[in-house]
Formats: C-alpha cells, structure tokens, sequence
C-alpha cells in the first residue's frame, strides 16, 4: 500500500467524441478511485486514432501513476487501445497461447466458428497481464512499464467499452492488482424493487450529493439499486462511517428493499426473495406473452410446481382463461390475469398462483397485467412500459416479481 496514487482516465471511442453516447463509464470510475482514495486528475475522451491516442496516453503518464482506458478493445481495425499501449510500451504484441484458447472455446461453446479478426483480442505483450472478462470476447490489459522504460514503474489498464463488461472487471479484476492508498473501503448495496430511479433519488435527497460515504444509485432490471460506500483509515471507521447512512436509506426506502448485500455476501435475486417470502407454499406459474422469462427466474426453486407459457388462445382457455374474458377484456387485462393465475393454480396443484400477460406488438404493445393469487386472497396490477419485444418480456417477468414481493411481504404482515 502506498500513500499516494494519482490517475487519469482516457475514454476512447469516436462515438463518445461526438457525443452519440454519454461516458457514463469515466463517471463510474472516477467515483470508484475517489472512495479508495485515490486521486483523481484528468479526464479525457480520444477518438478511434492511433497516433492521437498514443501521444494522449504518453502525456498522461507523463503527469500520472496510472491511467485507466476505456474502449477499443473490440476486434475490429478501429479498436486501437492495444496498439496504442503497444506503440508507447515499445514492445510487440504477440498471440497468447492461453488467451487464445479461452477466446475460441467462447466461439465453440456458442457453436460458432471465431472469426480471424478475432484473434487480437488474444494478444498480449511482454509487459501486459490479460484481465479476464467473464462478460464479454474482450480481455482486459494491465500493464506494468519495465525498468528503463521511460515512464518505469507507472500502470496502465485497458477495460472494455461495454459498461456491464467494464463495471465487472473494474470492481473484479483491477481494484485487486492496484497499489492502492492506505484506506479501508467498505460497501453495502440495498436492493429496491416497485419504485423508480427518479423517485429513489428524489427520497435520498441530499445524500447522494456528499462523497465520503457516497451513496449512488443504479438502475437494474430487478429495479434500482442504491449503494452506499465508505473509505476510512480502517475498516471499522468505514463501517461506523457507513452506518447512520445505511440506516438513513433504510428508511427513506422502507417497503421497497428486497435484500441487502455487503462485502462477501452472495449475489441476492428478487426471485430468490419472493422464495423465501413464500415460506414454503407451493407455486406455480402462467406466462402469456412473456416467452418464459418470468418461470427461469425460478428455475431451481423447490417450491416451483410447475409452469405454462403461451400466447396462444386456445391454449390459454384451457389455462383458465375464460371465453367471455378473451373476447370482452382481451388477454392483456387484470381479468385475464387473475383467471390465469388461479388456472396455474389449478392446474399444477399449487397454493399460490402468478400469471403474466404482456402485449408485444399493435397499439397495446408494452402493456402488461400480472396477479398473484392464493385460494382466497388475490392482487393484479398492470404497467406500460416502453421496448422491444425482448425488453418488455422482461419487464413483464420484473413486474411480476415486484408484485409478488409486495404482496407476499404484506400477506406475511397480516398473518404474523
Ligand atoms: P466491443 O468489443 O463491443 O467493440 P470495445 O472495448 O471496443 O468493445 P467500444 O467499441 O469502444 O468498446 O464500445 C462498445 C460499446 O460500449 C459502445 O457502443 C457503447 O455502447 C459502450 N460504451 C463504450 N464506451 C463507453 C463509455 N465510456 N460509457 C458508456 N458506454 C460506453
Ligand atoms: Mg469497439
């Protein structure tokens, strides 16, 4: 550990240039290497362009300890980072053995053939450790500059572009190799369902607003998470830093937090919360336009009897649906979805029931009706969001999640 550690971040890509897409990665970044104490100098966007690439990177080393791209590391002739870190290393990239075998094996698994342009993704040089990227065909760079190198000593990273791919490798894979600050760090991450980004923040207030602990929040498919973080000199310090806050977002977002996850702990889902909530009553599950995305989150679930996917409507009739509903409401209405949920009910044996029932295309697309019902309780509710086909099967399965937590949550509460 060090006392000192100064950075810069170069973003690359001509796209972030021209502003068609917001470098949402430098701001994750840079509010990650400011709790761990780091500090944080520049800034820069470069377009896809080997020689100004190149000299941005020796001007950053020139100033700092460790610069951190992000981008161009995709396989095509406008993916530059590796070169450019290659042309300012002085060293020549050659195809690694280990890392090519790892990249084709992705191609097999998916039953596709690489393609060669590929194959510099496999590269590496003398200097460079590859970071894995369990998201993506792109690996990662750190590299150390050797002894007699103009800028020795001082580290590079290349990440991904993809922000899911460069969150993951950043947090997994370079905070661990960094010779970080004499700081402990400590976070806890509160998981919300049923209430927007907007709104969570509108509740934080000026929380979100202080640095040390900060607290931000991040949109997920099962809703928004909020994460608070603190560094201090020690961990209990951080930790008796983070508590009032934690404890403060608790209660601003009281009825919404699904789980909580601090270090170590294992990666939560909302289904496995609605499980748990569902303390041991059997379920079973209809899906109408969904295409199954709700029934896989629970794929493994004990408690699971079975499930029922179709958009057709003959098949939905001998599901529950009644005619009278088909032709009067439709197949998108609270109504169809309560007759679906107690078919899945029915149909599998089951003492709780969840039907989904979205529109995919026409006038209603992005509509959906979900309800959750047991022998003599039931809750619907209905949504409208924006997307394609495949976003709004998703949706569906998170609308019907987020109803599901609500209601088994106040269930519980009225039979405890
Ligand atoms: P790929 O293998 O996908 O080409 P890459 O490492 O070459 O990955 P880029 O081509 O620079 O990365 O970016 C790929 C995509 O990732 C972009 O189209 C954009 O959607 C997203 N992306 C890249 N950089 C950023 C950024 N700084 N902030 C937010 N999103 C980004
Ligand atoms: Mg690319």
């Amino acid at each position: 550990m060090s006392t000192t550690l100064t950075a810069e971040i170069l973003s690359v890509g001509t796209e972030l240039l021209l502003g068609e897409i917001v470098d949402t990665n430098a701001a994750f970044v840079a509010r990650e290497l400011g709790v761990r104490g780091v500090t944080l100098q520049r800034k820069a966007t470069v377009g896809d362009n080997l020689s100004r690439l190149s000299s941005m990177i020796r001007e950053a080393l020139g100033r700092a300890d460790l610069l951190i791209l992000g981008g161009g590391l995709g396989p095509t002739d406008d993916d530059l980072t590796r070169e450019a870190i290659s042309a300012v290393a002085a060293e020549t990239p050659t195809e690694d053995p280990a890392l090519l075998a790892w990249l084709e094996g992705l191609f097999t698994s998916r039953g596709r053939v690489m393609a060669p342009i590929n194959r510099k993704q496999a590269w590496l040089i003398p200097s460079a450790a590859a970071l894995p990227n369990p998201n993506g065909t792109a690996p990662g760079w750190f590299v150390t500059l050797p002894a007699g190198h103009q800028f020795a000593g001082k580290q590079l990273a290349a990440l991904p572009g993809p922000p899911r791919e460069m969150h993951r490798m950043f947090l997994e894979q370079l905070l661990p190799r960094l010779n970080l600050p004499q700081q402990a760090f400590y976070a806890v991450t509160l998981h919300t369902c049923g209430i927007g980004e907007s709104d969570v923040a509108t509740r934080l207030g000026e929380l979100t607003q202080v640095a040390n602990p900060s607290v931000a929040t991040y949109a997920r498919k099962s809703g928004t998470d909020v994460r608070v973080a603190a560094s201090a000199g020690s961990l209990e310090t951080a930790q008796a830093l983070a508590g009032p806050v934690i404890a403060r977002v608790r209660g601003v977002l009281e009825g919404f937090i699904w789980a909580e996850e601090g270090p170590g702990d294992a990666a939560a889902t909302l289904a496995s919360t609605v499980t748990g909530l569902l303390s041991g009553r059997s379920f079973a599950v209809v899906e109408a336009g969904s295409g199954g995305t709700l029934a896989l989150q629970f794929a493994g679930s004990p408690l699971l009897r079975g499930a029922a996917i179709s958009e057709d409507h003959a098949t939905l009739l001998t599901l529950g649906l009644t005619p009278l509903t088909l032709s009067e409401a439709g197949v998108v209405s609270i109504q169809a979805a309560l007759e679906l949920a107690h078919g899945a009910r029915e149909r599998f044996g089951a003492e709780v029931g969840l039907s989904v029932c979205a529109s995919l295309e026409g006038a209603t697309q992005g509509q959906m009706a979900v309800a959750l019902v047991s022998r003599d309780r039931e809750q619907t509710a209905v949504m409208n969001w924006p997307g394609d086909a495949g976003q709004i099967r998703e949706r569906a399965a998170s609308t019907a999640l987020t109803l599901a937590f609500r209601t088994l949550t106040s269930w519980n509460g009225v039979s405890a």
